[in-house]
């Protein structure tokens, strides 16, 4: 292979790169974002974290090309005459981090062998992607490569493989030359943003304005997400018969961070404000207590029997990553710990061998029935393989690896930002040019303490930031024992002193039980990022396998129509905490590593309507049903739940007979 000096520095720079990863700031005339992502493998996971991606790899992740038809051999992402849309660059969009982050042989070879195919096989036009694709209406669809771009920078940042850049610079020049006579069609118009991330991504490292000419033309053509939601008109759950592209909950998911990801080339307030209008109107009309707003296919309204896809939680995960980096708002990374930290576990089995593709709040059941879906179909809430629609099970991959990947970013002034906790190390340069590793030691979400080694080369000052969870008012940070003064709730605290290797950062956040409000004014109980549902007894019956996987539904063996009896306006005095030790699979019913308990009553009329727990009666409630102490578990160890609870106002509790 004849090495070009280009090639030689490329490959100069990737071996610096794996010594100390450093990130690749916003080129003007872009803004320069609030925090700048760190290359692919900066951060590790460790501890519980990195079992869990292990547990990922064990499961659906690691085997799913092995028999599953759409990824199999023949792919049109491979070549062949098969599957040739978007199920392959999903696929990798969450293999290329969950194989590097764990470093995992067999996967980074399953990677290689994707990525080589794409790779080696662009058109002489620069087109890249299958090209035999059979239903016309995908052919040449520029959606599925908005994927498999993130899917490349990503493996760029991981490997350095120098055919990347090029690759996708040729793809751009066609894209750009031919995008007026084969404008944006269908998905494409509305998930622009997911590629001008990459043309972004790409002009920050070539320095082409051509890019952002480009990129102007894709917003030109793509859906106008600030005009929705400047005149948000679908306040309920929308019916089959309105449902469109705009109403489709995947596409609001990526469309969370299209104005942030716009600003960054304006510059202009509204676009930021825009943002902030979106999630206010999701949360106001669609909200639900996992952090995720409700859309069973479309918007579904705050009705926790209504669901959610799973595309839709790992891509709202996804933008609030980018989100954060580009505005560095705390309250994106209270977020994203919640929908991470209960949505994404709640609606995968423990073993990550299956999936739902809906998730409801309140789910007493995971069977083959019509459910109030929009649109799904009678399997949109059981578990298994490709339930519904096989598009989550080609794009749940992601979730996890990109949550490890970005629980840290750099901050300005050449600092680091913990932008979410979780068990990790990351390894960067710091005030410009001292190797750092920062360990994080922590069984958060489950505990309440984290500590940090901070270990750099030699002695340097640089600010450390550390997000205050807007929850955690009691929140302590010590530095080798000394307690500085000023952290405050739903900021980040800013270390910023001289670091010598060793020093250690002791961050405590007392997770108080909370009750907060939610549809029909039913109470969710939450304790640090963690939302806590009924633990209910589930009974697994195997549907049918297909290879190694199988589908099951999941049926209640005990009680779940109860109302909290809590004894006054001060929820943590109701509830009592046990903590349990963290196990293998934390997210289990069995191997929960925290419950909760509270005084309950049963409520008869609250029964079961369309197989799924009926209207949630408006709170306060009364019952003459005995007291009862329940058991509550972390929201995404309880594949069976009722997570929003009608509450008995503490004057009605009626005396217990003896
Ligand atoms: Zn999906």
């Amino acid at each position: 292979m004849k090495r070009s000096i280009a090639s030689a520095l490329l490959l100069a720079s990737s071996a610096i790169a794996a010594a100390a990863p450093q990130p690749v700031p916003n080129r003007a005339p872009l803004q320069p974002g609030a925090f700048n992502l760190l290359p692919l493998t900066s951060v590790k996971p460790t501890g519980w974290l990195l079992d869990q991606l292990r547990i990922q790899s064990r499961g659906l992740s690691g085997h799913l090309d092995e028999f599953w038809p759409d990824l199999g051999p023949s792919s049109g992402w491979l070549g062949g005459s098969g599957e040739s849309w978007e199920r392959g660059p999903y696929f990798l969009d969450g293999l290329v981090p969950l194989a590097y982050l764990t470093g995992d042989a067999k996967l980074i070879a399953k990677v290689k062998k994707w990525m080589d195919w794409t790779l080696d096989h662009q058109q002489p036009d620069g087109w890249i992607g299958p090209t035999n694709q059979q239903n016309p209406r995908q052919a040449y669809d520029w959606w599925p490569n908005y994927v498999m771009l993130k899917a490349m920078a990503q493996y760029q940042e991981a490997t350095g493989d120098p055919r990347v850049i090029p690759v996708m610079e040729k793809y751009f020049a066609h894209q750009a030359k031919t995008l007026d006579q084969r404008p944006l069609k269908q998905w494409a118009i509305y998930r622009w943003q997911d590629e001008v991330l990459t043309l972004f991504w790409l002009y920050n490292r070539n320095g082409d304005s051509r890019l952002l000419e480009l990129a102007r033309k894709l917003q030109a053509q793509g859906h106008d997400w600030e005009a929705q939601f400047a005149e948000f008109r679908f306040h309920d759950k929308v019916e089959k018969k309105d449902a469109n592209l705009a109403t489709h909950g995947v596409n609001n998911a990526m469309a969370l961070k299209s104005a942030a990801v716009w600003w960054q080339l304006t510059g202009e307030r509204g676009d930021r404000d825009a943002l902030y209008r979106m999630f206010e109107m999701l949360d106001r009309y669609h909200g639900q207590p996992s952090g995720i707003f409700a859309s069973d296919e479309h918007y579904a309204g705050r009705d926790p029997s209504q669901g959610t896809e799973l595309c839709t939680v790992v891509e709202a995960m996804f933008s609030l990553e980018i989100e954060m980096s580009i505005l560095g708002d705390p309250s994106f990374g209270d977020r994203l710990e919640k929908i991470a930290y209960n949505a994404l576990p709640g609606t995968l089995t423990a073993d990550m061998w299956a999936h739902q593709y809906d998730q409801q709040a309140n789910q007493i059941s995971c069977t083959l029935a019509n459910r109030r879906w929009s649109t799904n179909g009678p399997q949109a809430n059981i578990f298994g393989l490709e339930p519904n629609f096989g598009c989550c099970t080609a794009n749940m991959h992601q979730g996890w690896p990109k949550l490890a990947a970005n629980l840290w970013m750099a901050a300005p002034g050449g600092g680091l930002a913990a932008i979410a906790y979780g068990p990790s190390t990351v390894t960067t340069l710091v005030a410009g040019n001292t190797s750092v590793l920062i360990e994080e030691h922590t069984d958060y979400p489950f505990r309440d303490l984290i500590h940090l080694t901070v270990k750099p080369d030699r002695a340097v000052t640089f600010p450390l930031m550390l997000r205050i969870p807007s929850w955690a008012s009691a929140a302590s940070v010590a530095v080798n024992g000394q307690s500085p003064s000023g952290i405050r709730a739903g900021t980040f605290f800013s270390l910023n002193r001289q670091w010598r290797p060793g020093d250690r950062v002791e961050i405590r956040f007392p997770m108080l039980p909370r009750a907060t409000t939610w549809y029909n004014d039913s109470l969710a109980i939450e304790r640090g990022p963690l939302v806590y549902s009924l633990k209910i007894g589930d009974s697994w019956h195997e549907l049918k396998s297909f290879g190694p996987s199988k589908d099951w539904e999941v049926f209640p063996s005990s009680p779940w129509n109860y109302a909290l009896a809590l004894e006054n306006d001060n929820p943590a005095a109701s509830i009592k905490i046990r903590e349990k030790p963290l196990g293998a699979q934390p997210f289990s019913s069995e191997g929960a590593p925290v419950e909760l308990t509270v005084k309950a009553r049963r409520l008869p009329s609250w029964q079961i309507v369309d197989d799924s727990a009926g209207p949630l009666p408006v709170s306060p409630v009364t019952t003459r049903q005995a007291e009862e102490t329940i058991t509550l578990i972390p929201y995404g160890a309880a594949k069976l739940r009722i997570t929003a609870f009608p509450y008995i106002a503490p004057s009605t509790l009626p005396q217990d007979q003896p």
